[in-house]
């Protein structure tokens, strides 16, 4: 009889490395070798299409219809000399991950002649067959189909002989059903309101943009050994498999050297990124065994997210290359770290000031504190819906486990920052602001040593943390589209700004000195803000008291979290700053309760399947070899010997027995628990019943499951394992 595990580990230990697609010279020579950018641009387009076309994105304008003609006469050019024969609108639905639909750039009319089909027209607005992507009822609601159309603020590019338009995903109605559109509503809204707070500080300023930089985490499994989990290959992760007897407490895969096979794979796959125009960076193992990450220099946020969303499919398909699978889940395996996806986050002026960095003067310095502060309390005021912004079934397992962030938003701003704010916070306004004859400023107190710009100060436990010239959003998820995040995160900044706003425009009316005035309001927003603070220890069951004291959203079931996008203060505050309309909201909630009870029903029925296919009989064969083994035992031996000789057998015997029927049980009830969620009239109250009812069934099994993996004789075991999953590369 053979077992599939076995066939599979024969096949993972043969597999050496692949030849790696080599760079062809210096980085300079194939850095955004496959993106048509603003230089390339120069060639194939006339100067005055190109100034209008540039001016228009860089103030978020329309591009007029006849500019996007002949703009797409050019790009179509380059295009098809770089051997391209089709095009896609590559668009970002409410699924996660991206979707095309390929077009050919050529099509032959009715005499047969050839006939250009990529016109201004297509290049702009495409109708993708949207009834096959969620809406959460929008389509419904307005009774009309979505269209996608071209965001000109992010480059084309190519991926093999296909050109890829980077574009927003709306109903007829205008209603977004994407990620990118209410990301560039959230980027608009933010660099207006950060640029009209600049202006108390510094008049040049006239653009504002917020900068992303994001940090993949990932791991990589052997693709024989992947196939021979039927759970990772359908949901992603594990959903049984006990721990290995070694697994991350040494922290050796951390400091250690990549290994051959998968060094190929990484050097493949930065010389793809670095084509594709994406700046990456670093790589290095991260702590779980065969995780690692890979990260590039920061770039303006909607870029930056289409680029992460472009690194995770070129991973996918490097990888294939490479015969392995890389795993983006935030939870593949229980016990070890899972996978994020750090944002760092900061804002930027056109003068090339970093709005989060400590200044260079003490205006700047007064700035930075302003916009630290603003952002302290859009955070604490919405730090339910930032919750709600990273949440999912799949995140759902990392957070609050090994090393990742608690289910909790808090802040990390390091001791310096706190003793700058402390200090601030009871300071007088005659002594922290001196303005001499020469209507200088100098900041008393506030003075911020240069130091902080290499802050080391870390605290791996803070989903939200300073890092000193940024903020860092930890609880994002590895597969996450990270655009969720940032507009939830952008959108709250900017609403917090125009308040501030308000306030010190009113009293500066009234005749009051505006330093003062800021100082101030400033000092008042750091007694407001207190409760988001938090420097101590995230995953201490302290912190979940006192932050449930201190008046922070401490839910921890996902579908009530998904709630916080429905709160009166979300959608006042979206749609205050236009980002999001009350439709738009419950539309994206839908979404989200939907795709939660999807993906638990897929796991609680890819679980059922496994435990019956290969958990159970694997258990029945080894018990039954052991019963075979008394019977022979008693036939040799005199009773009084079989005594003693059988006590071991019989207690496994029994273990194996009791935990098959612990199985059968669970199954059975966890079977019942998913007719019965089905059977709830809302997505809502269905996720509820998902979360609150299969969850802890599947979790039940699981434990039984893995007590039989350990007591079963190995030979018999058909799943491939924890240790071989982790281990073999
Ligand atoms: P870590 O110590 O967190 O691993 P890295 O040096 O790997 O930090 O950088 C993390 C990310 O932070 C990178 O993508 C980097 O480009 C980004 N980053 C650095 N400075 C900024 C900034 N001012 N704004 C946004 N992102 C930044
Ligand atoms: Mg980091």
């Amino acid at each position: 009889m053979s077992n599939i595990r076995f066939e599979a580990l024969k096949t993972a230990f043969g597999n050496k490395p692949v030849e790696v697609n080599e760079p062809e010279g210096k980085v300079k020579d194939y850095f955004a070798r496959d993106v048509f950018t603003r230089e390339k641009m120069k060639e194939y387009i006339s100067q005055d299409v190109l100034e209008q076309l540039w001016d228009d994105v860089d103030n978020g304008r329309t591009i007029h219809r006849d500019i996007a003609g002949v703009v797409a006469i050019g790009i179509r050019k380059w295009a098809i000399e770089q051997g391209a024969t089709h095009f896609t609108h590559w668009f970002q639905p409410l699924t996660g991950g991206t979707a095309e639909k390929h077009d050919a750039f050529f099509t032959l009319d009715k005499h047969g002649a050839l006939m250009e089909e990529f016109s201004g027209e297509a290049l702009y607005q495409q109708e993708p067959d949207a009834s096959s992507f969620p809406s959460g009822g929008i389509r419904n609601t307005f009774e009309a189909r979505g269209y996608s159309a071209w965001d000109p603020s992010s480059p084309v590019f190519l991926i093999g002989d296909t050109l890829c338009i980077p574009t927003i995903f709306v109903a007829y109605t205008g209603e977004a059903l994407d990620y990118k559109t209410p990301l560039i509503r959230s980027t608009a809204a933010l660099c207006h309101a950060a640029r009209e707070v600049c202006a108390y500080f510094d008049k040049q300023v006239k653009h504002v943009h917020a900068n992303l930089g994001w940090e993949q985490e990932y791991f990589l499994v052997d693709e024989a050994l992947y196939n021979a989990r039927p759970d990772l290959m359908l949901t992603g992760r594990t959903l049984m498999g006990h721990n290995s007897a070694k697994s991350q407490q040494l922290e050796d895969h951390y400091f250690g050297a990549i290994p051959a096979r998968v060094l190929a794979f990484m050097r493949e796959l930065e010389y793809e990124a670095l084509k594709a125009g994406i700046p990456v960076r670093t790589r290095h193992n991260e702590v779980a065994p065969n995780q690692f990450e890979m990260a590039p220099i920061y770039e303006d946020v909607n870029l930056a997210n289409d680029h992460n969303l472009l690194i995770m499919s070129i991973m996918e398909r490097v990888a294939e290359k490479h015969h392995f699978r890389v795993l983006l889940h935030e939870k593949p395996y229980a016990g070890v770290n899972g996978s994020g996806k750090h944002c760092n986050w900061s804002l930027q002026t056109n003068t090339g000031v970093n709005l989060l960095a400590p200044g260079k003067n003490p205006y700047q310095n007064l700035q930075f504190i302003t916009f630290l502060v603003n952002v302290l309390m859009a955070v604490q005021r919405h730090n339910g819906l930032l919750k709600a912004s990273i949440v999912s079934a799949t995140n759902e397992h990392r957070l609050g486990a090994n090393e990742a962030p608690p289910a909790i938003i808090s802040v990390f701003l390091g001791k310096q920052i706190s003793a700058v704010l402390d200090k601030l916070e009871h300071a007088k306004a005659e002594e922290a602001i001196i303005i001499n004859a020469k209507k200088e400023m100098k900041l008393g107190v506030a003075n911020i040593p240069e130091i902080l710009l290499d802050n080391t100060d870390r605290n791996r436990t803070s989903p939200f943390a300073f890092t000193g010239n940024r903020f860092e959003f930890r609880a994002v998820g590895s597969s996450a589209n990270c655009g969720a995040a940032m507009l939830a995160l952008n959108a709250a900044v900017a609403e917090q700004l125009m308040i501030f706003k308000e306030e010190v425009d009113k009293r500066i009316e009234k005749g009051e000195a505006k330093e003062r005035v800021l100082f101030e309001v400033i000092k008042k927003y750091i007694v407001a803000c207190k409760s988001i603070r938090f420097d101590g220890n995230g995953y201490s069951s302290e912190w979940k008291e006192e932050a449930a004291q201190r008046g922070l959203d401490c839910e921890t079931s996902v579908p009530l979290v998904i709630d916080r996008y429905l709160a009166p203060s979300s959608i006042e505050m979206f749609g205050r700053t236009g980002v999001l309309s009350e439709a738009e909201l419950h539309s994206r909630s839908e979404v989200k309760w939907e795709t939660y009870v999807k993906k638990v029903q897929i796991e609680s029925r890819v679980m059922g399947d496994l435990v019956v296919n290969h958990v159970l009989p694997a258990a029945k064969r080894y018990q039954t070899m052991l019963l075979q083994n008394v019977l022979a035992v008693k036939q040799v031996f005199s009773a009084d010997e079989t005594a003693s000789l059988n006590e071991m057998d019989y207690s496994i015997i029994r273990q194996i027995e009791s935990h098959s029927g612990a199985i059968l049980d669970g199954v059975e009830r966890m079977t019942a628990a998913r007719h019965k969620a089905n059977r709830q009239p809302d997505e809502r109250s269905k996720a509820i019943a998902y979360h609150d009812t299969v969850l802890p069934l599947m979790a039940e099994i699981r434990e039984h499951a893995d007590e039989l993996e350990m007591i079963v004789d190995d030979e018999l075991w058909t799943l491939v394992k924890y240790r071989e999953l982790q281990f073999v590369h």
